[in-house]
């Protein structure tokens, strides 16, 4: 696990407001890229490429492991494969829609950003920085393993020294909402990733989002004073 703070790291307050996100799916849309970098190494390495992505909307990170031929132990090879890949085309990702007008908005309420992933802190920032928006996150978390999402949470908390109540955690699959309820963390799921709203809504996140904007909407962020645009 890599973690680097680009703002004052480990400076929360108790009573602040902590929102981390993932990133694929979530902030950027590397979708369709994802999708045809996943396909060019398959062709090379004898796994099933995937022709329709929404026909996996419904299907876990497991499920979807074993409909297209991939054993767990060559996981971790692809996953780095892939990676070096996305590392050329990440400029080019877009964030989805509304997601600048959110992160600025929190960022200048008070809250405090920070990132979540199993992509590399290099990519993220990459995207985050043609996206003009990096110098709204205080931290950056980014770790080698699929399936360890808790884990980083975890430690994140235990850097900074703030409770579970404290945080947020916003992402697009399944595993994120099952990370987040492995460390008592209240979790927004979003319907514009790689999960179909039905398959989210089915593991029960805390809140279940369709447009960005519903976030600055939630309970938790009444109370921020609106800040300039
Ligand atoms: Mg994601």
């Amino acid at each position: 696990m890599t973690s680097s703070g680009f703002g004052h790291q480990n400076q929360t307050a108790p009573g602040d407001q902590i929102v981390l996100w993932d990133f694929d799916g979530t902030l950027a849309d590397t979708l369709s890229s994802s999708v045809s970098i996943y396909n060019e190494l398959a062709t090379q390495h004898g796994f099933r490429t995937i022709s329709d992505p929404s026909t996996l909307r419904d299907l876990t990170t497991s499920e979807i492991m074993q409909l297209l031929g991939i054993p767990i132990w060559k996981l971790p090879g692809l996953a780095r494969r892939f990676m070096a890949r996305q590392k050329h085309v990440i400029q080019h990702v877009p964030l989805f829609p509304g997601i600048e007008h959110v992160l600025r908005t929190l960022r200048n309420s008070g809250v405090v950003l920070g990132i979540v992933s199993s992509n590399s802190d290099e990519s993220i920032r990459l995207c985050l920085r043609a996206n003009n928006v990096e110098q709204y996150f205080d931290e950056i978390v980014g770790y080698a393993r699929l399936f360890g999402k808790h884990l980083a949470l975890r430690k994140t908390m235990a850097q900074r020294s703030v409770l579970p109540r404290q945080i947020l955690y916003i992402g697009d699959e399944v595993r994120d909402i099952e990370a987040a309820a492995r460390v008592s963390v209240e979790v927004a799921a979003v319907t514009w990733g790689w999960h179909s709203s039905s398959l989210l809504s089915s593991q029960r996140p805390t809140y279940l989002i369709n447009e960005a904007s519903e976030i600055l909407d939630m309970p938790r962020f009444r109370s921020l004073r609106a800040g300039p645009d």
